[in-house]
């Protein structure tokens, strides 16, 4: 995103219209797909602005697309409610069949769709840990709530370990499993020849990060699955979050960076003996606030604003012994 984009953004939703946003939910019938070609057969598309109140820089999670001869791979499904746009933007890049649809992690802004696409034969490929996740219920606020149609649960699972590669179209995608980072079951899909991966969530540019802890996420997973995004990543290798603009892997060291000094001065309050409201009342993140779009926005779980979570998951974290 344009610095100037970024801007208006952070002001205009930070003066109110997140309000508005808020109590409207999800306007799905407003969310428009925008397709951006990363490779000469890579494709992203992403929701459009300001009609989900969880995610007002762009709606839904990121989906990327693998189009050619052999058929399509899919990243990540969006929600359910714009299946038909999502397939309208696909067949504007390939009418092919799909044949894989892989899910970066359980949140149904990533994966609620993915019923539509098993129905015309994909095949939904994701970490176990995300299947029993999505089998459990009741499902997780960030969530929301897909539909319980079983075509939406994954066929094929693996664990941590090698990574699952896939030759297809002249690609070779890597699906690699990251220890309980942005939740227990987060896959990074690697596109080797277009020299990019989805990351999923573990990162993200607007708004401070969110570690779902209740699904099996992890400071300390978080935090490894970010060192192993820059060993893995070479100087020029697009790396594309779930949500927000591209960056590359000297993006996620001041990012790396501020995840650990505000680790840092929570476990000094900790240590002083304050409680979580109190940690939370200390504004920990604030060297960081002007600098983090969307960070003093609401969260769309919960009460309180993006870096209050941020600081209550950090400090719930530490008290459970987690780093
Ligand atoms: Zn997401």
């Amino acid at each position: 995103m344009k610095s100037a984009t970024r801007y208006f953004l952070t002001m205009t939703l930070g003066a109110g219209l997140s309000a508005s946003l808020l109590a409207q939910g999800i306007q799905y019938d407003k969310i428009e797909i925008k397709t951006e070609k990363v490779a000469p057969n890579l494709y992203m598309l992403s929701g459009s602005e300001g009609v989900d109140p969880g995610h007002p820089d762009g709606a839904g999670g990121r989906i990327g697309v693998l189009a050619g001869p052999d058929g399509i791979f899919m990243v990540d499904a969006q929600y359910l409610q714009i299946g038909e746009k999502v397939l309208a933007a696909i067949h504007r890049i390939d009418q092919g069949p799909i044949r894989f649809l892989v899910n970066t992690h359980v949140h149904g802004d990533h994966t609620a769709g993915n019923a539509t696409f098993a129905k015309l034969g994909a095949v939904i490929l994701a970490r176990e840990e995300l299947r029993e996740a999505m089998t459990r219920t009741p499902g997780n606020p960030a969530a929301n709530a897909p539909a319980r149609d079983p075509a939406r649960l994954p066929v094929l699972t693996y664990g941590m370990g090698d990574p699952l590669r896939l030759r297809m179209n002249g690609e070779s995608v890597e699906l690699i499993p990251v220890r309980a980072a942005h939740t227990g079951g987060d896959t990074m899909i690697r596109f080797v020849n277009a020299d990019a991966i989805m990351i999923g969530d573990f990162y993200r540019n607007f708004g401070y990060p969110f570690i779902d802890v209740g699904n099996g996420g992890s400071l300390k997973g978080a935090l490894e699955a970010l060192e192993l995004t820059m060993k893995i990543a070479g100087p020029n290798t697009k790396l594309i979050p779930g949500h927000g603009t591209f960056i590359n892997r000297t993006d996620i060291i001041p990012y790396r960076d501020m995840i650990v000094a505000v680790r840092e001065k929570v476990q000094q309050l900790i240590a002083q003996g304050k409680s979580e409201d109190e940690v939370v009342a200390a504004k920990v993140t604030a060297p960081y606030d002007a600098k983090v779009p969307g960070g003093l926005l609401p969260a769309n779980t919960g009460g309180g604003t993006s870096a209050d979570r941020f600081v209550r998951m950090v400090y719930s974290q530490l008290k459970a012994g987690g780093k």
